[in-house]
């Protein structure tokens, strides 16, 4: 008998236990997670956006290695991008410059693609990406491999995939063919050696290719692919180009994406958007708050480890849903002030956003000592 009383407590303790792991395993956040997914797949069933081959293609780019200007791997970089696009749909324009680097003479490649339907008596919008990675991972904690190079997975490769998925999607489903796909080289050597930062976007926008061009605005993207990522409004595009920025914005907060793209403001970013702005295009950075939230720029870690199909997915979804509403609002892209720009080039430059970085960093630390 007290056996069996024993049993029976124990048969109900274990019951117990089963029940409530069950209940909390069943009850929280996972239930959540799966009425969202099966929400989200409602709500987007009929996008085209594809992140799986944007995550494949950002894994590419980082598998042919280090995409310095003038490197091996930045030439099959190039044959890389104009590979996935159908050559009978598409034409491509190389971009050829040479600079001096460290007393080398350096040949760097703009990419330029547009459709061949393309109409050049209508306006034009711009998809700009920049397609070289960093030679020196100055900013890795490891003092051993501040001379290593960045492997670009993020910083270069993600802005890229991204870009190129949008292009072809809107070609082939959104009848669009009023735009053009320009990737960038040098834009991510500056301080190394003597070589400046933004030189494939500023040899560019001093280009016939681009001042001869009839355009209507441009959208950069930069560091679109990391793990939690977060897009504040980039403030030199809020300042130049806050119509479009807002246009963005209101679309991603309209499919839930709130997280993503916060109403906070982030910089201002000297960004390959800056020599179009200075040109009196209206052109916005979409850009991850790197350095304070997205910690592995300009570090060796930035790696496939911190790519995420989410924030690729968010992003591609959002521009999918944004520009296939854009190119029907032509009184819209007709009305969107040219800009005159005036940028405070001291509180940009990278030195100083550094420097609010370390005060913000020892003010935090401080307070966590009181
Ligand atoms: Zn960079």
């Amino acid at each position: 008998m007290k056996m069996g009383i024993k049993t029976t407590n124990k048969t109900i303790i274990i019951l117990v236990v089963i029940w409530s792991t069950l209940f909390l395993f069943s009850s929280l956040p996972f239930k959540q997670v799966e009425s969202n997914i099966s929400e989200k797949e409602n709500t987007f069933s009929n996008f085209k956006f594809n992140d799986t081959y944007v995550y494949d293609l950002i894994r590419k780019q980082v598998d042919l290695g280090p995409r310095y200007p003038g490197s091996e791997g930045i030439e099959n970089a190039r044959h890389l991008i104009t590979s996935q696009l159908n050559q009978t749909k598409w034409k491509i324009d190389f971009q050829n410059f040479t600079e001096i680097w460290n007393t080398e003479n350096i040949t760097c490649v703009n990419i330029i693609c547009e459709p061949k339907e393309r109409n050049h008596s209508e306006q034009a919008f711009l998809l700009l990406a920049h397609y070289d990675t960093r030679l020196w991972a100055n900013k890795d904690p490891d003092p051993q491999k501040k001379k290593d190079p960045v492997p670009g997975a993020n910083d270069g490769a993600s802005g890229v995939a991204v870009a190129l998925e949008l292009g072809k999607i809107l070609l082939d489903y959104y009848n669009s063919t009023n735009f053009q796909l320009v990737f960038f080289d040098a834009e991510d050597q500056g301080e190394i050696y003597d070589w400046n930062w933004l030189v494939g976007s500023r040899y560019y926008a001093n280009s016939p290719d681009f001042l001869n061009e009839n355009l209507s605005f441009g959208i950069l993207l930069d560091m679109v692919g990391a793990e939690d990522a977060v897009f504040k409004r980039e403030r030199n595009s809020w300042n130049n180009a806050k119509e479009l920025v807002s246009w963005i914005w209101d679309e991603a907060h309209s499919l839930n994406f709130q997280n993503y793209f916060s109403t906070s403001f982030f910089g201002p970013i000297h960004d390959d958007h800056v020599p179009l702005l200075e040109k009196g295009l209206p052109t916005i950075d979409i850009i991850d708050e790197f350095g304070i939230r997205f910690k592995q720029w300009h570090t060796t870690s930035d790696n496939m480890t911190f790519i995420d199909t989410e924030t690729i997915a968010v992003v591609g979804l959002t521009l999918e849903s944004a520009l296939s509403g854009l190119i029907n609002e032509t009184e819209f892209i007709s009305n969107l002030p040219s800009v005159n720009f005036q940028n405070p080039i001291i509180l940009s430059s990278p030195i100083i956003l550094i420097l609010l970085w370390a005060v913000k960093r020892s003010y935090t630390r401080k307070k966590d000592f009181n």
